[in-house]
């Protein structure tokens, strides 16, 4: 069996530079990293010329589904596709069904997972009002508990100012973030009883009762109850540039609010939601062309802390219902996300450091996940090795994922995954999964 490997011939990135060198793997972790002819022998070489390796990348917020949504997607199938993107944790949302709301759901899901998994993954669990359950999640090792104010799973009071503090307390008490899906649910549900009944339902529609202020009253409200508790909240796939104005104010208050956005909301807009209807649907909604590229300069300016794909994969016939409000909102994003972020890089619009802090190293600092999001001599051998010269173009019917509906399809990208190591095991190859079932490790948040 082999134990230890050389990656040989790979550049890698050094302050602002790429230096070329090796990497020495040993028993899942990095040993050395440095000029091939100073590294220890191994019982495997690889030769990765052409390559870049970078640590492994960590998508924070995906919905792996599995369970009675397995349907949908299931353990294996998403932590495939996980792969094939370039991805070597994955944190799994809890809006399943059932859903993750207490220890013996959340215990079901480690048993479940950890003999399917191709990749790590950790959990979010749902925020429930039941106060010892919370304790219980966190001790099981949930990574932050999710508090969707447009769907709560489960379902609690969320409009109750009153329990949302006690709940944001006991998190804070727990040392877990509150990771909030921010749209104000009574602001969505009157603009859409004021839209023109008895019409058909359209995406104009939906987009009036989904609006920028949805998102905006849900973020102020929440950094209310952030300035009274100081609990950490990290809001979720942020769709509109003032609601990161009032983030930045909050911060410079002094409160601990991250954020991440995703790629559809800096690379598609409204037009393609018009277009492709329920394919581009997702909740919140991708905005006007000036927001997305708003956003966009935001993430290079490292004003928004990650990227996150908030993969959320459906059946065919759940995307492509003529009533929008009928479609369920989400569309698959590991097997996206990386290209269509390797692409700007070629244009010179983004640095690759910058790409590595926002997919690695603060999702694993914002998360606590040891021993991950840097390489490092000590540190945990998951790695993603790039090619920025392969080209191709996006096509869905190709993804791992059981999701074949792309917005993304036909986007010509420049820029790829090729090799993805998780623990030192070389799990995706070329596009091919080649790892066992259960090579992937179910993570727990170390307590904090
Ligand atoms: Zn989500």
């Amino acid at each position: 069996m082999t134990t230890s490997i050389n990656l040989i011939n790979v550049k890698i990135p050094h302050r602002e530079e790429l230096l070329e060198g090796g990497i020495h793997v040993e028993e899942g972790r990095i040993i050395k990293i440095g000029k091939e002819a100073n590294l220890p022998r191994a019982d495997r070489t690889i030769d990765a010329k052409g390559l870049i390796a970078l640590p492994g990348l960590i998508d924070a917020h995906a919905h792996l589904r599995d369970l009675q949504l397995s349907y949908k997607e299931d353990f294996y199938t998403g932590t495939c596709a996980a792969a094939a993107g370039g991805f070597t944790t994955v944190l799994d949302m809890p809006n399943t069904v059932p859903a993750t709301d207490s220890s013996i759901r959340l215990k079901e899901k480690y048993e479940r997972a950890e003999n399917e998994i191709v990749v790590n993954v950790g959990f979010h669990a749902g925020l429930t009002d039941r106060l010892e359950e919370i304790s219980k999640l966190g001790g099981l090792g949930a990574f932050s508990f999710k508090l969707n104010l447009y769907k709560p799973t489960p379902e609690i009071a969320v409009e109750d100012d009153g329990l949302m503090t006690q709940l944001l307390l006991k998190c804070k008490d727990v040392r877990r973030p509150v990771t909030v899906h921010a749209e104000d649910r009574g602001l969505i549900e009157r603009k859409r009883s004021q839209l023109n009944t008895g019409k058909k339902p359209t995406v104009e529609g939906f987009l009036r009762a989904h609006s920028k202020e949805a998102e905006l009253l849900a973020v102020n409200r929440m950094i209310d109850l952030a300035r009274t508790t100081r609990a950490h909240l990290h809001i979720c796939h942020l769709s509109v540039i003032k609601s990161l104005n009032s983030i930045e104010e909050a911060r410079r208050k002094g409160l601990r609010v991250t954020c991440e956005t995703s790629p559809h909301y800096m690379f598609l807009n409204e037009n393609y939601l018009r277009r492709l209807k329920g394919i581009a649907l997702t909740v919140p909604p991708v905005r006007d062309s000036t927001n997305s590229r708003k956003l966009w300069n935001a993430f290079i300016d490292s004003r928004i802390d990650l990227i996150a794909t908030d993969h959320a994969p459906h059946a065919e016939e759940e995307k492509t219902s003529d009533d929008i409000w009928e479609v369920s909102p989400g569309i698959p994003g590991v097997e996206t996300a990386l290209p269509l972020l390797l692409t700007q890089v070629n244009r010179g619009q983004l640095h690759l450091s910058r790409l590595v802090k926002a997919m690695s190293e603060e999702p694993a600092s914002i998360f606590g996940l040891r021993g991950k999001g840097r390489m490092k001599q000590g540190g945990d051998a998951d790695l993603t090795l790039i090619d920025l010269k392969a080209k191709f173009k996006i096509d869905s019917t190709k993804f791992h994922s059981k999701a074949k509906l792309s917005p993304f399809d036909g986007f010509k990208c420049q820029g790829k995954p090729v090799k993805t190591f998780v623990a030192g095991k070389l799990v995706m190859d070329n596009g091919e999964i080649v790892a066992e079932k259960g090579t992937g490790s179910a993570l727990k948040a170390a307590g904090r």
